[in-house]
Formats: C-alpha cells, sequence, structure tokens
C-alpha cells in the first residue's frame, strides 16, 4: 500500500537549525528573567538543546528555581530569539522546500521547537496552507518527555491526518527513532549539519534533497 500521508521535521529539514550561540544567550536570559544573573556556564549548556526533565529538574533544583516558571522563560525566551533570526533572514527556508507542492499528500510538522516558533515559521514563510497539521511543544516541561523519540505529538499528527501509512521525514536519529516507535516508513534527509554514523536506528530511505521525495513518494503507490 502507498503512503497515504507525509509528515516533516522542521529544523534542519524545512528552515535550517538555529545558530547554538543564539540558543544560548536566550538560556543565559531566562535565567536572569527568575533573577539569577550569573549561571555557571555548563548550567546554561545543559538547557540549550536536548533537555530531558530530569536535566532540568537538576538545574533549576541548583538555583532553587520552580521548574515550571524557568522553563516557561526558558521556552519564550526561545522562541522570542528564533523569531528574531527568521525575521532577520539568519533562519531561511532551505531552496528545496518548493519541492513540497510536487506531493500531493495531506503534509504535517512534527517539531520538538516550541508551538510558537513553528507558528511564526509558517506565517513568516506563508506556509500555513501547505500543511493540513503541524505540532511543536507545549511551553511546559511536561512536553519534554512527549517530544520526540516519544511518538506523543506524531501520533496526533497521525490522528489529524486521518493516515493509515504515513512516511516521516527527518534530519536527526530522534525522528528516525519516533517514525520506528509510531511503526513508520522513514526518511533521512542529509544536510551540511547531519552526522548520521553514530545513529543507531537505519531510517528506511536516505536522500540528499527534498527533490527527491515527490518521486519518492510516487514510486511507492
Ligand atoms: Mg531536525
Amino acid at each position: 500500500m502507498g503512503y497515504d500521508a507525509v509528515l516533516l521535521d522542521n529544523d534542519g529539514v524545512i528552515t535550517t537549525i538555529t545558530d547554538r550561540t543564539v540558543l544560548a544567550r536566550a538560556v543565559r536570559d531566562a535565567f536572569r528573567d527568575m533573577g539569577v544573573e550569573d549561571p555557571d556556564d555548563a548550567d546554561v549548556e545543559d538547557l540549550v538543546i536536548g533537555v530531558t526533565p530530569d536535566r532540568l529538574a537538576a538545574v533549576a533544583g541548583r538555583y532553587s528555581l520552580d521548574p515550571r516558571a524557568f522553563w516557561y522563560r526558558r521556552d519564550l525566551r526561545s522562541s522570542l530569539v528564533q523569531e528574531r533570526e527568521i525575521y532577520a533572514g539568519r533562519k531561511p527556508l532551505y531552496d528545496d522546500v518548493a519541492a513540497l507542492s510536487e506531493i500531493p499528500l495531506p503534509m504535517g510538522i512534527v517539531s520538538s521547537n516550541q508551538h510558537r516558533t513553528i507558528e511564526a515559521i509558517l506565517d513568516h514563510y506563508g506556509l500555513r496552507n501547505r500543511f493540513a497539521t503541524f505540532y511543536g511543544r507545549e511551553m511546559d516541561p511536561t512536553s519534554l518527555a512527549r517530544k520526540k523519540p516519544a511518538t506523543h505529538y506524531v501520533d496526533k499528527a497521525v490522528a489529524d491526518l486521518k493516515a493509515t501509512n504515513p512516511l516521516f521525514v527527518g534530519d536527526s536519529e530522534s525522528d528516525l527513532q519516533a517514525a520506528r516507535r509510531a511503526g513508520m516508513d522513514s526518511v533521512f534527509v542529509e544536510r551540511d549539519h547531519t552526522d548520521p554514523s553514530a545513529f543507531r536506528v537505519e531510517p528506511t530511505y536516505v536522500i540528499d534533497s527534498l527533490r527527491e521525495l515527490p518521486k519518492l513518494v510516487d514510486g511507492n503507490p
């Protein structure tokens, strides 16, 4: 049976990834919002990407901060700086995103970025109509256990699209893991920033451009 929907990650697939130093600055701003002027560099680093609930609890505990209030500031600051990057042209779409218009299937986005950041991207680049559904994280610590490789948001998107055989397109191991756990075939898109050599999950397909995606979907009727 052919694929009946396509889900895509955002960062590194649709838009370029955000400069790490920008994200680190947002974490420092969040500390400052909470009254911590000079956090330890290692604690800032710990909250830049790939944050787990346990890691957040450990860092918040060291400064006697409420994890929920702190995390809201961290996510809001992160989303605001990313919006600025988008408007300044420093978080552009990849050129090959245009090829998605040739795919005659419903499409969705499942991102571990904040939902409001994905909204800003879709609005700024005029992509609201291209995607039938999209999920980013709520700005709450509970979302950290729900993001990929968990299937929480993937499952929601699949249900929204009423898909029975969707395909997931991503650039990271967590994308491939989430796809496998959700019982979906996966596509790894090779970008300059990715190194799949250490991945513990094999994708179903590897492509070096989204331009290969329409044919790949079409070739599996
Ligand atoms: Mg990604």
